[in-house]
């Protein structure tokens, strides 16, 4: 890693501030986020201007604008989320190409808050049918379990001998 004034100053040079948006003026990603070449890596600028104004990002959280404007670099404009926000996020905005986020599940929960359970991998569930479905898997487990009822009690007796 440069020291980091190394590209505090390149920073300034692709800022244009405005009443309210501060638009980068210099390259931008195919999703319109201005970018900024660190070590010959593209880092994103609103990204950068966050660790500028706010200081370090915390692991696993993702910067997002309140402004809708992927170009602006307003401090004031920004705000930490996780990935699972972003990805929300862009689809509401529809930034991201996708299937329209569910807002409730196919059997009508809600799909937000407690109710919502967002896997590693960013798929959206339903955590109410979840517990259900893994309930019921739970049933055929101990249906299984109660057809091998003899073999079972014979294992039992052998771990407790
Ligand atoms: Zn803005
Ligand atoms: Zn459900």
């Amino acid at each position: 890693m440069p020291a980091p004034e190394a590209w505090r100053l390149r920073f300034w040079r692709y800022v244009q501030k405005s009443e309210s948006c501060w638009l980068w003026i210099g390259s931008k990603n195919e999703h319109g986020y201005g970018q900024l070449s660190i070590s010959n890596r593209p880092a994103k600028a609103h990204r950068l201007s966050w660790e500028l104004h706010q200081g370090p990002i915390p692991d696993g959280k993702c910067v997002l604008h309140r402004c809708d404007n992927p170009a602006c670099v307003n401090p004031e404009h920004l705000f930490l989320g996780t990935q699972a926000d972003n990805v929300l996020d862009c689809r509401q905005k529809g930034r991201q190409k996708g299937p329209p986020i569910r807002t409730h599940c196919s059997r009508g929960h809600a799909l937000s808050g407690e109710n919502l359970y967002v896997s590693p991998r960013g798929h959206r569930s339903c955590r109410m049918c979840r517990m259900q479905w893994m309930a019921a898997h739970q049933e055929e487990r101990r249906e299984y379990l109660r057809a091998y009822g003899a073999l079972r009690r014979q294992k039992e007796k052998r771990h407790a001998a």
